[in-house]
């Protein structure tokens, strides 16, 4: 059995693994996989339909916001939040808390002024940045919720005058939020919501509209809105693994009782990192992350050693990322505690051998 630590594409729980797999032979028994069924069939429309409906149970999605699943990732959201939002000679805030963040600010200068708050990059962003003024001249403000890399997360959103745009890749349906404090949500599946494929999006309505500019249809969130998603061929089989993993979240609770569960793996491995001499944690405390635990070696010559305790251990996916080396543990809703429990086990067999 392998435990599965990767950053993303990342864990999905088994029951929906099985589902999809039995799904692409055989769809609800219709005789037909789920790769070859119209996406105008009324099958996929009702599955379109129940994941749109999911996201607003499980995130209390208050009237006047609309769901949207489309494709290009995070990454293309980064353009479409300005390309819809930032009008000519306006100005769009940004928190520069990670790699993430940055290419988001970048795209944004193509349409308009970027203002930077705040930014934690002379520190490898190695902590969230705090005590900043958000202009009440600017279009809209940016943050990242959950910085993959580092493993720093925003633990309380700060208070916007302008309409508040959200990077949640990385930590959606991970916890309880307030819709209602946010303009716009956006979020790449293949962590906590589905396969790699499909981007989130839940978008308060009346932000829209609200600048001159002609804005190609696939780009524009009003045409993807009266299209239902449906504006092209959505990803079908993408849309169709969220719907279970979404019903899997409402079946654990919701994110009140994934949240729980998510704090208490943190727990557990923060203690461990911060109790065994071998290791030592990479973020600031009070923005240490429930998602991404990134922890270093004391000595960086054991790191190869621990990696091959890991590998033996079945622990999958650890390494961190380049720009912070060492260690990172994606601990997203679908790891269970035991996977965590077994990565204590693997740091303190390693600390007793080496001792
Ligand atoms: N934002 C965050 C916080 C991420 O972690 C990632 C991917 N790891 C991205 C954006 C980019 O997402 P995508 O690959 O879906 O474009």
């Amino acid at each position: 059995m392998k435990h599965n630590f990767g950053a993303g594409p990342g864990i999905l729980p088994q029951e929906v693994l099985k589902q999809s797999a039995e799904a692409v032979i055989n769809f609800n028994g219709t005789g037909l996989s789920i790769l070859e069924i119209s996406h105008r069939s009324k099958e996929f429309e009702a599955v379109l339909d129940e994941a749109v409906a999911l996201v607003k149970e499980l995130f209390e999605v208050p009237e006047g916001y609309s769901v949207l699943f489309l494709q290009g990732g995070a990454s293309t959201q980064f353009a479409m939040v300005p390309y819809n939002l930032l009008g000519d000679g306006q100005k769009a805030a940004y928190l520069e808390s990670g790699v993430w963040a940055n290419k988001a600010l970048k795209e944004a200068k193509f349409f308009g002024e970027v203002a930077v708050v705040a930014s934690s990059k002379e520190a490898n962003f190695t902590f969230i940045p705090k005590d900043y003024e958000i202009p009440a001249d600017a279009a809209y403000f940016h943050v990242t919720s959950n910085n993959t890399i580092y493993g720093t997360q925003l633990h309380q959103f700060p208070k916007s005058p302008v309409p508040m745009v959200c990077d949640m890749s990385s930590d959606i349906f991970s916890r309880k939020i307030n819709v209602a404090d946010f303009g716009l949500i956006y979020a790449g599946a293949q962590k906590n919501m589905g396969p790699a494929g499909v981007t989130l999006v839940i978008v308060k309505n009346e932000i829209l509209g609200q600048i001159e500019r002609k804005i190609p249809a696939m780009l524009n969130y009003k045409v993807q809105i009266e299209g239902g998603s449906m504006y092209n061929t959505p990803p079908v089989f993408a849309i169709y693994v969220s719907m279970l993993t979404l019903n899997w979240i409402k079946a654990k609770g919701g994110v009140e009782a994934i949240e729980q569960d998510n704090i208490a793996k943190s727990r557990a491995l923060y203690a461990e990192i911060e109790r065994n001499p071998f290791f030592k944690p990479v973020a600031a405390t009070e923005d240490r992350s429930h998602m991404n635990v990134c922890f270093v070696m004391e000595n960086p010559d054991n790191e190869k050693a621990f990696l091959k305790l890991c590998d033996e251990k079945g622990i999958v996916g650890i390494k961190g990322h380049r720009s912070v080396g060492g260690f990172r543990a994606s601990i997203y809703n679908a790891l269970p505690i035991t996977s965590v429990h077994v990565l204590i086990e693997a740091m303190q067999e390693f600390a007793e051998k080496n001792k």
